[in-house]
């Protein structure tokens, strides 16, 4: 065990490396097969076919090492192939893969819901289902706030996303790719209008109570269970939403019986600096939805909050075959661990000062950076017409393609395509960030 350890971390030593042209001979022979096999609808960012990974950096079949700023969007929030949880994955899959925990438990899956309860905000009793992804997380807690309810209404917000599933797809903002052609969708979804500082210049007070006068009108809170809101959205463009807009939310939320989830899905689990990203804004969420960067990059989700709410639901009406799988949870504790033995939490805050200040010359040298904006290892910036606030994609697809070639590994987002995100894990250090800016500052000029 200690020998795939070893070899795993030195064969990957933490720096940028091409060898070959981006996609190499290798994976494009690959991504020959896969056209034959994987229908289109499932995507690939950048063709590149990735053998191993460490810390922060990727290793692809043709030998060529990129450094990951996306961390499988936000999952190996920790890095890749992070020591201890391969250990404690490696020492869980020989032991016990799989009872089903609704019918003969094990302490893995309870250990995970004591690490949460502990770890999400709120100073009250709370519980948690575990199941396997983000969106599955989604839609339980949307069941959970209706079975407390008694109320059908879900309310999201622009720029939302929630996921792929028939419920989630109605709750995204993006109908286009994610819901077109799909319908029926779910009903009693209400979208209302978000705090985008950048754009709509609007206190946290006023977006509020635009947001708030919108569902009162549209919905009315005695038909809403739910309102579903990321700290900070994700593929919406890392909108990071102003001061006091959550924390008014959670209070008309409160008055009128509705359930406030928050979904962290992407912002959560020491991203930011905290553990999770409604810390931020003072804002305690009745609950709490995690997944992404929960496992290290297994596949695991979470429900968390208030026992009164949890509760309400019947027996047999929560769970899932593989939801809180041994593996999963070992790599979860693992990773909680981690972050507490290791004070993962001021790497999020050590990495935004690197990107920020980056980032922030970089506009200064470029117009077309119209913000910069974002919290911990969690940053983005837009991309506008110069002098303007409209959208410009296709710079942002350049930027990307530019530093793909280059050996670095940059997502993109925004509603309308014209955000780069900067979702490194905790694992980076500041001379790959460094390296990475000069990339991308080399990407800008050749514009
Ligand atoms: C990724 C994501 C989801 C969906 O998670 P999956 O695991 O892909 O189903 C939901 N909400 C947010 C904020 C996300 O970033």
């Amino acid at each position: 065990m200690t020998d795939t350890l070893e070899t795993t971390a030195a064969s990957v030593p933490q720096e940028r490396r091409v060898v070959t042209a981006i996609p190499g001979p290798k994976s494009q022979a690959i991504h020959e097969r896969r056209l034959k096999v994987v229908p289109p609808g499932v995507t690939a960012a950048l063709p590149v076919y990735i053998e191993r990974a460490h810390g922060a950096i990727l290793v692809d079949v043709d030998g060529n090492q990129f450094i990951d700023l996306g961390a499988g969007i936000g999952v190996t929030t920790i890095g890749h192939t992070d020591d201890a949880v391969v250990a404690a994955v490696q020492e869980q899959v020989a032991e016990l893969t799989h009872t089903l925990f609704t019918i003969t438990p094990y302490e893995g899956y309870v250990r995970v819901a004591e690490l949460l309860a502990e770890h999400t905000p709120g100073d009250f009793e709370k519980r948690s289902v575990l199941v396997n992804s983000g969106a599955e997380a989604v839609e339980n807690g949307v069941k959970i706030a209706r079975k407390y309810t008694g109320r059908n209404g879900v309310a999201v917000l622009d720029h939302a996303y929630h996921g792929r599933t028939n419920l989630t797809m109605a709750m995204n903002f993006k109908a286009a790719p994610y819901a077109t052609g799909y319908g029926p969708l779910a009903g009693d979804v209400y979208r209302a209008p978000s705090s985008y500082p950048f754009h709509d210049g609007l206190s946290g007070a006023e977006a509020a109570k635009r947001t708030i006068s919108y569902l009162e009108k549209t919905v009315g809170a005695a038909d809403l269970a739910c309102l579903v809101v990321e700290p900070i959205q994700g593929e919406g463009g890392f909108m990071v939403p102003a001061d006091g807009y959550l924390p008014a939310l959670q209070e008309w939320c409160t008055a009128n019986g509705v359930v406030m989830i928050a979904d962290e899905i992407q912002a959560g689990m020491a991203r930011t600096g905290a553990y999770f990203a409604a810390e931020h804004f003072g804002w305690v969420p009745d609950l709490v939805l995690s997944a992404k960067g929960i496992a290290g990059g297994l596949p695991l989700a979470a429900v968390t909050g208030r026992a009164e709410i949890m509760d309400a639901s019947q027996p047999g009406g929560l769970g899932g075959t593989f939801g809180g799988n041994p593996v999963s949870c070992a790599a979860a504790i693992a990773v909680f661990d981690q972050i507490e033995s290791n004070g993962l939490l001021a790497e999020g805050k050590r990495i935004e000062s690197v990107l920020t200040a980056g980032l922030t010359e970089l506009q200064s040298k470029y117009p077309v950076i119209g913000d910069v904006r974002g919290i911990g290892a969690m940053i983005a910036i837009e991309l506008v017409q110069p002098g303007t606030h409209e959208p410009n994609a296709a710079a942002v697809t350049s930027i990307a393609a530019f530093a793909a070639q280059k050996g670095v590994l940059l997502l993109t987002a925004g509603t309308y395509g014209n955000v780069l995100r900067f979702l490194p894990s905790l694992a980076i250090s500041d001379e790959l960030l460094a390296d990475a800016l000069g990339v991308i500052d080399e990407a800008f000029a050749a514009l």
